[in-house]
């Protein structure tokens, strides 16, 4: 039974020597618990700031200690009465391929109402994101521009195709042609710009937003945050989900001055966590769920197969490697 333990702590980028494989029995089960078999790992790049001490929302990996997350499981064994084998389960465990559990926290998935991985994306965590940090945060408008960062993304491509599903004009910022092509192509965003190949971010957000910018879901932070403000709109919303481009910083990141152009604007920006928006995460799922399934959102996974990949498909979130979800496949149910 092999675990991934944090092995030291990454200055900068981190390496797949920041992780450790150690091989154990799986021990037996006590009266309560059950024996989870991972059949599909969630990779997040919040995973990031757990590697490293400092204080914040989630508490620190421990160095020696395995890592852990987003993770559907099946039950394999059980001595718990209301977990039988057979049932398929989502929890925050850890990277281990069979993990004794003893059932508290772990949600039930009916694997009827869609395939079991998407309870890691669409229907689960990243899709949440989008649901709350676009539509209840920011409540774009029919006719409106929304500008989202990070567009290729688990959340980026559910933030831009949400925004459609309003009536929104919709531009979307990502890392290579492909996923250019894949936006304006499969997802209908009216425009997309690589921000690797483009000479000048400010002039390509600029001609892409010829109205100026009325809604910005910011998964990336940096440069390309910057462009977009210089073109916000009065009454502009802007959503702060993600900054994965500090995220390897070795010191705070420095800039623009953003307040004088909210100031400006009557702008409004807000950080948030999805689970601030926990109590409602149920009715906002089952919506997104009839999306998905009547065809009116579109769901693009990168499912890396083998529990030895979980590392680098963590490390290919920094480089661009995934389009939509980044999960792996540990075992078949
Ligand atoms: P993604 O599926 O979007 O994967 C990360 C993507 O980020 C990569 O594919 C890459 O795409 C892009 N990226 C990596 N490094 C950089 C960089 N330096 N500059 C610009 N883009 C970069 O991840 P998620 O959809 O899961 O998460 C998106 C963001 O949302 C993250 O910042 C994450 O931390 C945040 N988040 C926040 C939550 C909250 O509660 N507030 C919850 C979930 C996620 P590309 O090829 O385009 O560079």
């Amino acid at each position: 039974n092999k675990t991934i333990l944090l092995a030291s702590r990454p200055k900068g980028l981190p390496t797949k020597e920041n992780f450790r494989f150690e091989e154990s029995e799986v021990p037996a089960l006590q009266d309560g618990e059950v024996l989870l078999k991972a059949l599909y790992v969630s990779v997040d790049p919040y995973m990031r700031g757990r590697m490293s001490d400092a204080k914040s929302y989630v508490p620190p990996f421990e160095v020696g200690q395995p890592v852990s997350g987003g993770v559907v499981a099946e039950v394999e064994e059980s001595k718990n009465n209301s977990l039988a084998k057979g049932a398929v389960v989502l929890g925050n465990l850890p990277w281990q391929q069979y993990s004794v559990h003893n059932g508290h926290g772990l949600t039930r998935i009916n694997p009827d109402v869609a395939p079991l991985s998407y309870h890691l994306g669409i229907l689960g965590m990243p899709g949440l994101t989008a649901y709350f940090g676009l539509l209840t945060i920011c409540d774009p408008k029919a006719g409106e521009t929304v500008v989202v960062s990070g567009a290729a993304g688990a959340v980026g491509t559910v933030v831009g195709q949400l925004a459609k599903l309003k009536g929104c004009r919709v531009v979307g910022v990502a890392g290579s042609d492909e996923k250019v092509a894949y936006l304006k192509e499969q997802l209908g965003f009216d425009e997309a710009i690589n921000y690797k190949t483009t000479a000048n971010i400010n002039e390509a957000i600029a001609s892409a937003c010829p109205d100026g910018v009325d809604v910005y879901f910011d998964n990336v932070g940096g440069e390309i945050s910057d462009a977009v403000y210089f073109c916000i709109n009065k009454h502009a919303r802007i959503s702060v989900c993600g900054q994965i481009s500090y995220y390897n910083n070795t010191r705070p990141a420095t800039g623009l001055r953003v307040e004088p152009i909210l100031l400006t604007k009557s702008a409004l920006m807000k950080g948030f966590i999805v689970s601030d928006y926990a109590s409602e995460f149920e009715q906002a799922a089952r919506e997104l769920a009839g999306w998905v399934k009547n065809g009116k959102l579109q769901y693009q996974e990168t499912i890396t197969v083998g529990f030895d990949q979980i590392p680098q498909a963590f490390l290919g979130l920094f480089a661009g490697e995934n389009t939509g979800k980044q999960l792996v496949m540990v075992a078949e149910r």
